[in-house]
């Protein structure tokens, strides 16, 4: 078992047995259900919705050299400019050079998983440059010193209590604030970070390849003053986030809304197509577009997980997800949590490391049965527990037992040699795992075989 794994296993057994943690998420979880049926009200026909979206995202995606390249030649017309990151290490090295052709000490940031990934906020810290975030439930995980919980709500594992406590003791805060009041305290701390701010950055919901723009969908205007107010603005993007057309908002912004929050439509959605343009007053003198690859390319590489690159990140399988819901996004140790982060983790980074998470599914198919995009996020897992069988990183017991069962399946005396008492023995003594969180298995005297034939012969 590797190191990440065991870590994996022990946070899990901690959290799935925290009752307080499960009341939490379940409550947050519960708002979530409630309102989801009243976004989907929207569509006459959301299956059909989900299935034309796939089929975009399968266009985009099998023909990504294409669209990128259409991409960065229209926003490049616009002057911006666009870097091309093979990996998280190239990209916050371009960020940081940026940062100090403009002398920059504080950045805005708004809400972005994919800097998350890349630990953009460490390293501009060991910089001594300050990324404030702007999303208040990351300003408050930031407040806090811990990534976000969830890849669309980040603070979802956190009471109204405990953000009042968080403020008190961070900022001094009555701890009798109430939710809208809290908001206030982090709105006008907020509001001095972009008057100072040199760079705002911002990811990206969608890379839009005709128009030559990115489009940015947040609920409280912080992503639009990240990315207009200071004079510089980043946007840093993974690769598979690109759509054809500028006409297929038309069904991802409505779509990405009610899988992500229950919403009809988010409340900002921005289309940003270059830098401030003469004559134009608003918005940032320089912009860049940092395309991020960071192992994408071998997920396009890879026939069977490609499908995983269609992800517009809406969150609802997390939000379905039994084992997500017990053991909670931080034990995943990873930026992507839930199911989409047990497909795309093993695959984005090595195998033999995070092929766990793979595991940590019970392979129910309610993932599968909410995502946005439709898709087949069980099967993805199994492709995964397959391609790390297929690479020989499976332990040696794994590799033994599952000899002895094959050998055992193949003959039938064998099967019908020990029953009862010997093999219940047997299989308790030697399945130390199974029967940590179980009861001991318990084998009737005869095999099913053996009592059918017994019954034939009477
Ligand atoms: S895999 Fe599907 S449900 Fe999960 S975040 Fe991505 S689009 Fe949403």
């Amino acid at each position: 078992m590797s190191e990440l794994s065991g870590t994996f296993l022990e946070k899990s057994t901690i959290k799935a047995a925290d009752l307080e943690h499960r009341r939490k998420i379940n409550f947050n979880i519960g708002k979530y259900n409630a309102v989801v049926p009243q976004g989907k009200s929207q569509f006459s026909d959301v299956h059909l919705a989900r299935e034309r979206a796939k089929n975009v995202k399968w266009k985009a995606i099998e023909t990504l050299d294409q669209q990128l390249e259409s991409f960065e030649a229209a926003i490049t017309k616009r002057g911006a400019k666009v870097i091309w990151a093979e990996n998280g290490e190239q990209a916050n090295a371009e960020i940081l050079k940026i940062c100090k052709e403009k002398m920059c000490r504080v950045i805005v940031k708004s809400k972005s998983m994919v800097t998350e990934e890349i630990h953009l906020n460490d390293f501009l810290e060991k910089n001594r440059i300050e990324s404030v975030e702007t999303d208040l439930g990351e300003y408050i995980q930031q407040l806090d010193g811990e990534p976000p919980y969830h890849i669309v709500t980040p603070a979802m594992h956190k009471s109204k209590e405990d953000v009042a406590r968080l403020f008190t003791d961070k900022l001094g805060t009555d701890p009798k604030l109430t939710p809208e009041q809290l908001t206030l305290v982090a709105r006008e701390k907020l509001r001095e970070k972009y008057v100072q701010a040199e760079i705002g950055i911002t990811g990206a919901n969608f890379i839009i390849a005709d128009i030559g723009g990115i489009a940015v969908t947040e609920n409280e205007g912080n992503g639009r003053l990240s990315c207009s107010m200071p004079k510089t603005h980043i946007v840093v993007v993974g690769i598979e986030k690109v759509i054809p057309s500028m006409t297929d908002l038309a069904l991802f912004w409505p779509l990405l809304a009610t899988y992500g929050t229950g919403q009809r439509i988010t409340v900002y959605n921005t289309i940003v197509t270059g830098p401030k343009q003469e004559g134009e007053f608003d918005g940032p003198e320089e912009m860049y577009v940092i395309l991020l690859d960071n192992g994408r390319t071998n997920i396009l590489a890879n026939e069977k997980a490609r499908e995983s690159l269609y992800c517009i990140r809406c969150g609802a399988c997390l939000n379905a997800c039994p084992v997500y819901k017990n053991i909670g996004g931080h034990t995943y140790a990873t930026a992507y949590s839930g199911p989409i982060g047990a497909v795309i983790t093993p695959q984005l980074k090595q195998m033999k490391d995070w092929k766990h998470l793979s595991y940590a599914s019970s392979l129910c198919g309610n993932c599968t049965e909410v995502c946005a995009v439709k898709i087949n996020l069980h099967e993805l897992l199994l492709e995964n527990r397959h391609e790390a069988v297929e690479e020989g990183d499976s332990a040696f017991a794994e590799k033994i037992a599952w000899k002895m069962w094959k050998q055992g399946m193949l003959r039938r005396s064998w099967m019908n040699m020990a029953n009862g008492n010997t093999k219940g023995w047997l299989i308790n003594t030697l399945m130390t795992g199974w029967k940590k969180h179980r009861g001991e298995l318990d084998f009737p005297k005869l095999s099913f075989n053996e009592q059918w034939r017994k019954k034939n012969k009477q």
